[in-house]
């Protein structure tokens, strides 16, 4: 692990509020409660969670706190690229835009490259209209920060069934047409994922696809990425061993994988013990490791891949000569 810790790393699926711990947490609301997630059938858990975050973080003082207290966790632990996603929310008297300035003002602090995307959280539309309204609010918002906001990411409970009819519709009007990653497949629905796959979007990575239709096509020449969240994923497959994740299958797929978080403070995980804890599972080398860093890169939404693999080469280099 101690290894893992020094290898220079890439996260591409962290949401902030699920990232943000337990202990700092209750250390800044006395009413905070700890979530128990491990143990069987806890999706709903990890999204009650969320509701207690937003309990606490309830300004834009308190949403510094929590941004500066997650890219510090990424920081320490060699993390040289960090894309942070979110769900741009009015605290208090604060605007969606307020919102985002923040998020962008504390991560700045950081040496750590960090990049943005806004989320869409499926359990807040209800209809059409709703759906293209906030996919509108966000190319808006994504486009008053071009520097810092590089994409979309689709997310929210997968047991609410809003994207087929909603979002997806919905995001063929996105304008400008941004970089788009979505959760699908944390639960069997091959509907939706089939949907997913043949919308006129500019579909880049997919979110967790625990569960994928057996007869998928994936095409090569799309260059789609499978965003993989080791702990994450055993609690919503409900499985007891990393043995049973589905790696097995989506290493074989024509598709780059990354090897990501999801929610640090929720599942009390790191970037280096998902690594570490998919090595022992699937007896990876420390090549496959740097590997994966290198597909993750080749993934990301930054503006500049070249030189983020570049930066990360010479950190390696850095690294193997100690
Ligand atoms: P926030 O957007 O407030 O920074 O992060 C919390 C949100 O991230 C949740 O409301 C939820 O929509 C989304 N999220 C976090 N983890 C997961 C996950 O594992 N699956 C899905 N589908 N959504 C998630």
């Amino acid at each position: 692990l101690e290894r893992i810790e020094a290898l220079p790393k890439v996260e591409l699926h962290a949401h902030l509020s699920g990232s943000v711990s337990q202990e700092f947490l209750a250390a800044r609301s006395p009413e905070f409660r700890p979530v128990d997630v491990v143990g069987p059938r806890s999706l709903g858990k990890c999204f009650e969670y969320f509701r207690a975050v937003s309990r606490v973080i309830v300004d834009l003082p308190g949403l510094a706190a929590s941004t500066r207290h997650v890219v510090s966790a990424f920081a320490a632990e060699e993390c040289v690229y960090l894309e942070l996603r979110t769900t741009p929310k009015r605290l208090g008297a604060a605007t969606e835009v307020e919102y985002v300035e923040t998020v962008r003002r504390v991560a700045a602090e950081f040496e750590l490259d960090v990049k943005l995307l806004l989320s869409l959280d499926r359990g807040t539309v209800g209809s059409l209209e709703e759906a293209l309204a906030r996919v509108k609010r966000l190319a808006d918002l994504a486009t008053a920060f071009p520097d810092f906001v590089v994409g979309i990411d689709v997310c929210g409970d997968p047991r609410v069934k809003t994207l087929v009819p909603y979002v997806l519709p919905a995001l063929e009007h996105l304008s400008p047409r941004l970089p788009l990653t979505i959760h699908t497949g944390e639960i069997r629905d091959d509907e939706e994922v089939r949907a997913i796959l043949n919308a006129d979007i500019d579909l880049r990575r997919l979110g967790h696809a625990c569960f994928l239709p057996e007869d998928i096509m994936i095409d090569e020449r799309r260059n789609f990425t499978i965003e993989l969240c080791p702990t994450s994923n055993l609690v919503a497959m409900n499985l007891a061993d990393l043995t049973d994740h589905h790696f097995t299958d989506v290493r074989h797929l024509p598709v780059r994988l990354s090897v990501n978080t999801d929610d640090r403070g929720l599942f009390n995980c790191s970037l280096s013990s998902e690594l570490h804890d998919l090595a022992v599972a699937f007896d990876l080398s420390w090549d496959d490791l740097v590997d994966l860093q290198r597909q993750a890169i080749r993934a990301a939404f930054h503006p500049d891949t070249d030189s983020l693999l570049a930066a990360f080469e010479s950190k390696l280099a850095a690294l193997d000569d100690d």
